[in-house]
């Protein structure tokens, strides 16, 4: 018999490394997107900008007016692992920013065209990075950021042929960026798709953060969301749960209206889900889904950010506690109208 042919172990080229992780961060263009307000975000940004062609396949550029990328950093933000958001185990653990593992950039840009024109407010002049040929050179901006990416996955047809229409990859990154507006009605966001403005949330200028939120909800969701919810606020304890959360009544038939955060961050999470879902055990029945936003702020030392790519996942200490603590803010807020009707029915 013949041994079964082998060859050298070897250090993958950068290049392809990034191709892989990309695989794992960024399944079409709201993945891009996510990823490009997640930076926007972090570095302090008020107003942002994304101006997409073909539902974001041929174009995706996010404007910001935040911190900026100093010009001798600019190649550094596109290296693999390399952020200026964590440097050691400890930040890993206390980490309160969207990002911390330094490889959207460089993901992103092994499976595009990708540009970045930043100006930190300090310095005089804009600078541009061409991602593929290098180049650097000056440009005009005022302070801020411009991230561009163009021809997504040109370089990786098996994934291009994934994507699917422009109006179903416009849909998602507009929700892309209706899950970051949720959680900051302080910061104002544009879409542009094709040059035509599809959706405007103005900055909420900083009120009472209740109000804040209806107005922000209001605006994405629609008006109906807040008059068919109530205010949720669990403040005691080590876990805080703020939001809003729908009446019986405004159930759905999918789960399209059902928001979670945690410290700041959209997750999808089966605790939180399923204790949402047990708050409105005695007051839905049936197929029929509640909806809600809801906003739990925990110690970062007591979860753990770092579980998926997209980290869309989070992982709880006490994944009891935190149920516990959803469970009883929702019930605690549906009691308000709960005891009204009752007294209503009583007269
Ligand atoms: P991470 O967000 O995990 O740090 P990224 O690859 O997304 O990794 O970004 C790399 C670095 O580039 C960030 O740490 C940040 O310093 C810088 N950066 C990226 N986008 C922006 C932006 N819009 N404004 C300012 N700095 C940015
Ligand atoms: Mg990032």
């Amino acid at each position: 018999t013949v041994a079964p042919s082998r060859r050298p172990i070897r250090d993958l080229p950068d290049e392809l490394i990034s191709q892989i992780a990309a695989g794992e961060v960024v399944e079409r263009p709201a993945s891009v997107v996510r990823e490009l307000v997640d930076n926007a975000l972090d570095a302090g940004a008020t107003q942002i900008t994304l101006r997409l062609l073909a539902g974001g396949v041929r174009l995706i550029t996010v404007e910001d007016d935040g911190v900026g990328i100093p010009r001798e950093e600019l190649p550094v933000a596109l290296r693999r692992h390399a952020t200026s958001k964590i440097a050691d185990l400890h930040d890993l653990e206390t980490v309160v920013t969207m990002g911390f593992r330094g490889e959207a950039l460089a993901a992103i840009a092994s499976v595009s065209e990708a540009s970045i024109l930043s100006r930190p407010a300090g310095q005089d002049s804009a600078y541009l990075l061409d991602a593929r040929s290098g180049e650097l050179r000056p440009a005009a901006r005022n302070p801020g950021t411009t991230v561009e990416i163009k021809e997504l996955f040109f370089s990786t047809p098996a994934r291009r042929k994934f994507l699917k229409t422009d109006a179903t990859e416009l849909a998602h990154c507009v929700e892309s960026v209706r899950r970051h507006a949720l959680a900051r009605p302080d910061v104002g966001f544009s879409i542009w798709h094709e040059g035509k403005l599809v959706e405007q949330w103005r900055a909420v200028p900083s009120s009472d953060p209740q109000e804040a939120l209806a107005r922000r909800l209001a605006d994405v969701l629609g008006e109906d969301f807040v008059a068919q919810s109530v205010p949720v606020e669990r403040l005691n304890g080590a876990i805080t749960v703020t939001g809003r959360a729908g009446i019986p009544d405004a159930a759905r038939s999918r789960p399209d209206h059902q928001y979670c955060y945690v410290n700041g961050r959209f997750v999808r999470d089966k605790v939180l889900t399923h204790a949402a879902r047990s708050a409105y055990e005695d007051v839905l029945h049936g197929q029929k889904q509640p909806i809600y936003a809801l906003y739990i702020t925990i110690d970062p030392a007591r979860i753990d950010v770092n579980v998926h790519p997209t980290k869309i996942e989070v992982r709880f200490r006490d994944s009891r506690e935190v149920h516990q603590a959803v469970r009883y803010a929702i019930e605690d807020a549906l009691a308000v109208p709960r005891a009204a009707a009752a007294q209503a029915a009583a007269q």
